[in-house]
């Protein structure tokens, strides 16, 4: 087979830590996915990195007197330790600010203007006579038109969620001085996207596999009909215009972020001393598949394929899985009320598989999900730890205590021996499946009720009673159990890395889950088994008030 599979996750903002909301939206299906097609032997490139440009960043610099680069550099730090600890397999993870990222941008900018697709004409912004400079649209606030909240953003209201725009704001103010801005005429570069209107309207309607929302939302954008954007700002803070006169001027954030996914490719094969190593994943029968929250979707289905074939000889997404929201404990997520679970707290206090598994199996794919600290508990405790954590160190203990160390040897097996294994076989097949179709949370509860069966055939078979009477009996069933641990260990090791290698480690193998590949390996009767350890911890009641109290307190970490 050897498929070229390349992943694009969403880029995350500098301006904040990494919530709940971010993982499950992009981060883990990602992950998985990648992870997934690894074992399958496909060769995959997994980029994304840091969005070190748009307004939030500089903002939040004003904020802590601190320079844009001070913000970036705390958070890109931030965001890698929350990637290895979480086990997020990233190929390359870098940032919008590299020379190499200019560079792309400038030659698909330069190449889009000279065909006519990008254009120069004039726009009203904002002006604040006062701080004597052009407001972006997240520097202005003023009442929202929708619900009446006085802290509405020019481009968005925190409060209903509603997108703005500048002239719908009553009371409009500047946000640094609140003095009130006058609006003034300012050249800018705009993507032709009108143009693309027919090309991306065939294209959309072939893409029959794509998840319904993702859909639904593009053929939305589609029906009101595309407008031409603005894609440069009155900043300086960004990636430079390459045209004389526009020096005080920066590329917007969102026409130069995604083209990241392009240039971090090229960063990868440049890294591995072969620069055109990131062809095979863009050309030919390569397919592409973006992973982002459902807000994210115009600038992935509609605006970055229109840049593409403007720019042309390059695949455009074969499926933009994107995830619809999280909640936590019932409620929207709020950075700025701190109504969220940060990644780098999560991670100091608990493991990550337990996230891992609690995401993915109540993943937001076909609508919003919530997150509970009672349902992490519940899960963690009663999935991971009573039915897979369980099964696996109850059988592994009794196996090297009674048989030597050593996986028992099974002499024939019986009819419910061979039905648990055969029921192995077909779980492998439907996760596969599942895997291979983007449906994350089905696919983890398909390899939950595996675990459930095989805790099931253990408790008919009793190894511990049998192993007085009839060993050879108990023998058989200890085997077949340890058999749907190995072929387990593979089915969810893109969902839980970390236990997964350690369960492959106690069952006597060597080497890593990903290089046995996606198959069912061979368990030789007769193999030393490795001391085991439990593979998950039972976590205490307690948690689920302390980790509540901490939700809505105040403290720095919110998103501007
Ligand atoms: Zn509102
Ligand atoms: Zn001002």
């Amino acid at each position: 087979m050897n498929e070229h599979i390349f992943i694009g996750v969403a880029w995350p903002y500098a301006n904040g830590p990494l919530h709940l909301g971010h993982i499950a939206g992009a981060y883990l299906p990602a992950d998985i996915f990648a992870r997934y097609h690894r074992l399958k032997g496909n060769k995959v490139l997994m980029v994304s990195g840091t969005d070190q440009h748009g307004v939030p960043i500089t903002i939040r610099a004003e904020q802590e007197s601190a320079t844009p680069q001070e913000i970036v550099d705390k958070y890109h730090k931030q965001f890698i330790d929350c990637w290895k600890k979480l086990g997020i397999s990233f190929d390359l993870y870098t940032t919008t600010g590299t020379m190499n990222h200019t560079q792309v941008t400038h030659d698909i900018f330069v190449t889009l203007l000279s065909r006519g697709s990008i254009y120069r004409d004039s726009m009203l912004q904002a002006f604040c006579p006062k701080c004597r400079r052009f407001l972006p649209d997240r520097y202005l606030e003023g009442t929202c038109p929708n619900c009446g909240f006085a802290q509405a953003r020019g481009d968005e209201c925190d409060e209903c969620g509603r997108p703005l725009d500048p002239a719908d704001l009553k009371q409009i103010r500047c946000r640094l001085c609140s003095t009130t801005p006058r609006f003034e005429s300012s050249e800018h570069f705009f993507l032709r996207l009108s143009s693309f209107q027919d090309e991306l309207t065939a294209w959309i309607d072939k893409q029959t596999h794509w998840r319904r929302n993702v859909l639904s939302t593009s053929r939305r954008f589609l029906k009101e009909g595309l407008r031409d954007r603005a894609i440069t700002r009155d900043l300086d803070w960004g990636v430079n215009v390459p045209q004389p006169g526009f020096e005080h001027k920066r590329i917007y954030v969102w026409f130069e972020n995604v083209i990241g996914y392009l240039s971090a490719s090229k960063e990868w094969a440049n890294m591995q001393g072969d620069d055109v190593a990131w062809q095979p994943f863009w050309q030919g029968d390569a397919r592409s598949f973006y992973f982002l929250g459902k807000d994210n979707i115009f600038f992935h289905a509609l605006s970055w394929p229109a840049t593409l074939i403007g720019y042309g000889n390059l695949n455009l997404p074969y499926n933009i899985p994107a995830n619809e929201f999280l909640t936590i404990e019932g409620r929207r997520l709020s950075t700025s009320r701190n109504w969220a679970v940060w990644v780098h707290d999560y991670l100091e206090r608990y493991d990550p598989d337990p996230l891992r598994y609690v995401l993915a199996a109540n993943m937001p794919e076909t609508g919003d999900s919530d997150f509970s600290w009672h349902e992490f508990l519940r899960r963690n405790n009663n999935e991971l730890v009573a039915t897979y954590g369980n099964l696996a160190h109850r059988v592994l203990t009794f196996a090297y205590r009674n048989f030597n160390g050593a996986v028992p040897v099974p002499g024939e097996l019986d009819g419910h021996s061979l039905s648990l294994l055969n029921q192995t076989e077909v779980t492998l097949r439907d996760v596969d499946s599942l895997l291979y179709r983007c449906e994350f949370k089905g696919a983890i509860k398909r390899a939950m009720n595996l675990a459930q069966e095989a805790n099931r055939y253990l408790d008919e078979q009793a190894p511990w009673k049998t192993i007085k009477t009839e060993r050879e009996a108990s023998a058989k069933s200890v085997y077949t159990v340890l058999s749907v641990l190995t072929a387990l260990k593979t089915i969810v090791y893109s969902f839980l890395p970390f236990s997964s290698e350690k369960l492959h480690y106690f069952l006597g193998f060597d080497g890593n889950v990903e290089e046995q590949g996606w198959r069912i390996q061979f368990l030789p009767p007769g193999q030393k088994i490795r001391q085991p350890q439990p593979l998950f911890a039972k976590l205490d009641e307690d948690i689920v008030a302390e980790e509540a109290s901490r939700l809505g307190s105040p403290n720095q970490n919110q998103e501007l």
